[in-house]
């Protein structure tokens, strides 16, 4: 092997890392307490449990990270020896929204209006000053819709505060009337050099992405908008990496909700769909290689599988379906795995998903408009 990645984390993600960086032959380890993680079976796991973070960072060249709540202080007592990307501060920043939201707006990337809430009575301040409904949420440690609340009326006060006041620091927006969500993907490499994948399409079931369409469907005139606001986001962060930013479309334009410092569900479609997939990209920029092309292949729409697996020989016998699992057991809400539709002629992408959507146990609406 010719280098080692570290990576905070041995979820899926680091797993699609480590099969993408094997080729280049590029070996991964992981900081992990699972030892039976899905990345486990493609590098040493080393576990915070048993105070392993030294033996870590001497297992690896250079680091980087697949879960975005990597404790800062480990950051920290990795970067007196070694070098991780993405930088601490992106990590600091997307750990917490206020910071997140306040360097949108500093950077003039177009973001709901918000305010901090401390307490009941900045709370009602906020339901007055940004008018209702409004999405409470806390500042860390919330994720897929966890640990949030929307108020409606001022009758919702008491139960939002009850339920979220205990976080103490939490952010209260302004409700968006959003048509669609989407996001952007786009690595940065140890040059300097952008490269930005299309927009994807992303659609959530219980508020888990259940699966994006790639590119997201009449998005010609959106694109050059969200590149705009990413480039930013990186040459700020003066970021080395992928980074993934989530918007909403509205009437007025994208509004950003979050960035992600990491390699992002709505960019499985890649690893197929793209020239270069966002995890080999990734590697790329953390090794200080040369970035990959792209540009897409063929239009993709990429479903998540959700809580319980399908049989696996109906979704192989899908026309262009790819099938990816995570060796994960099953429990309701987990992602188990993905399923890529990229079909020779996009056209039969709707009937595709059609009957994936018979196919999968758990209940996927699947849109079918699909108009490039
Ligand atoms: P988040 O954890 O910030 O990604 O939010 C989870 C989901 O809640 C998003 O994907 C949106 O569907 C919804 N959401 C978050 N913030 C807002 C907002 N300000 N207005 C409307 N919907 C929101």
């Amino acid at each position: 092997m010719d280098k080692t990645i570290g990576i905070f984390g041995g979820g899926q993600l680091g797993r699609m890392m480590a099969q993408a960086a094997l080729p280049l032959n590029i070996q991964c380890t992981f900081f992990e307490a699972s030892e039976s993680c899905p990345s486990a079976i493609l590098g040493p796991v080393f576990s915070p449990e048993k105070q392993q973070l030294n033996a870590f960072i001497n297992s690896a060249d250079v680091f980087s990270l697949e879960f975005e709540n990597t404790p800062l202080a480990q950051v920290d007592e990795l970067t007196q020896s070694k070098n991780i990307h993405p930088p601490r501060q992106a990590l600091a920043i997307a750990q917490n929204r206020l910071l997140e939201k306040n360097l949108f707006k500093q950077l003039d990337i177009p973001v709901a209006p918000f305010s901090a809430v401390s307490s009941l009575q900045d709370l009602e301040k906020a339901t007055q000053d940004l008018g209702l409904p409004i999405v409470l949420k806390t500042a860390t440690g919330g994720y897929d819709g966890k640990g949030q609340f929307v108020l409606r009326s001022v009758d919702d006060i008491a139960q939002a505060w009850a339920e979220l006041g205990p976080a103490q620091s939490l952010i209260a927006e302004s409700f968006v009337h959003f048509s669609r969500e989407v996001s952007i993907i786009a690595v940065r490499g140890q040059n300097g050099d952008v490269k930005t994948w299309p927009l994807a399409e992303n659609h959530h079931h219980h508020g888990i992405l259940s699966h994006s369409i790639v590119p997201a469907p009449n998005s010609t005139a959106l694109q050059p908008i969200a590149e705009q606001y990413i480039s930013t986001l990186l040459q700020h962060l003066d970021y080395v990496g992928v980074l993934t930013l989530e918007l909403f479309v509205t009437e007025n334009g994208l509004y950003a909700n979050e960035m992600a410092p990491r390699v992002h569900n709505s960019g499985h479609w890649s690893i197929e769909g793209a020239v270069c997939s966002q995890f080999e990209n990734h590697v790329r920029a953390v090794a200080g290689l040369p970035l990959g092309s792209t540009e897409v292949i063929k239009p993709t729409v990429m479903v998540n599988i959700i809580g319980r697996h399908p049989n696996i020989a109906d979704v192989l016998a899908l026309k262009g379906a790819h099938l990816h699992l995570y060796n994960k057991t099953e429990r309701e809400g987990r992602k188990l795995g993905h399923i890529t539709l990229m079909p020779t002629d996009e056209r039969e992408l709707p009937a595709l998903c059609h009957a994936l959507a018979q196919i999968l146990p758990e209940p996927l609406s699947l849109t079918t408009d699909m108009s490039w």
